[in-house]
């Protein structure tokens, strides 16, 4: 499988995926009608499937263009979200396996920034929307802090270092200045500060990244470790030593940053 990253809007990402076997071709998140157009023209494709994350409008602005352009398309998300995201064809759940071509994923149900929120495991690839980002994860819209830990907690648990991390938005830089806020001995963090810099500068994107640099240095996938207690505790005042405590106040502080 072959990813293309598009960015659509001002910051937000669309991806085009591509089986190489049977030249079909899927999107998660349908942000933008004309970039998705033009690069599925562009390769020739034939796009047989539509994946959202979640409902936001920022993510499905070019859904119902995409499905005149491409009637029979199948348009699947979280069942719950029947009622908010049009022109659905799949309902999906926790653990439910998507196929388009050859190509087979596995879709995790995410709550805490939406109720549906949804990620999407193909292979070695993982599109996270707006649950995990580079070195962030989403606010808090609809759900509760545990919710969203235990979503974070269960998404990368057991995923191998080298996973790729496909996220909804380049918010990558502004939130490695947060841990380093948080974590200010961190090298890993002061290394991928001076990356993201360097690949940003010269018009690139920091999407992908991998789960091992997220598990090194996003602080919301480092609740357990001591100096990521220490901030929140000082500042907050908080139980240092219950991990959802601490994702709780890391949460609250980035909130306000
Ligand atoms: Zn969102």
């Amino acid at each position: 499988m072959k990813v293309e990253i598009i960015p659509c809007l001002f910051d937000n990402f669309s991806y085009l995926l591509v089986c190489e076997e049977s030249g079909k071709a899927a999107i998660v998140d349908p942000v933008e009608y004309y970039p998705l157009s033009r690069v599925i023209k562009r390769l020739g494709v034939e796009l047989t499937s539509i994946y959202c994350t979640h409902h936001h409008a920022d993510h499905i602005g070019g859904l119902d263009e995409l499905c005149q352009e491409f009637p029979g398309v199948d348009v699947a998300a979280f069942k719950g979200d029947a009622a908010r995201i049009p022109r659905l064809t799949t309902l999906l759940g926790d653990g439910d396996i998507v196929k388009f071509g050859s190509v087979q994923g596995r879709v995790k149900h995410t709550p805490g920034h939406t109720s549906g929120g949804m990620c999407f495991l193909f292979g070695g690839h993982l599109f996270t929307g707006d649950t995990l980002f580079g070195a962030g994860c989403g606010r808090l819209f609809e759900g509760t802090p545990e919710q969203m830990y235990n979503s974070l907690q269960s998404l990368t648990k057991g995923l191998d270092a080298g996973v790729k991390v496909y996220f909804g938005h380049e918010y990558t830089l502004a939130n490695l200045k947060f841990s380093q806020f948080i974590e200010p001995g961190n090298r890993g963090v002061i290394a991928r500060i001076a990356d993201a810099t360097t690949v940003l500068a010269g018009g690139g994107t920091t999407t992908p990244s991998t789960i091992g640099l997220e598990k090194q240095t996003n602080p919301f996938l480092r609740c357990d470790i001591e100096d990521v207690r220490q901030k929140p505790a000082e500042k907050l005042l908080l139980d240092a030593t219950d991990p959802v405590s601490v994702f709780t106040a890391v949460r609250r502080l980035k909130d306000s940053y």
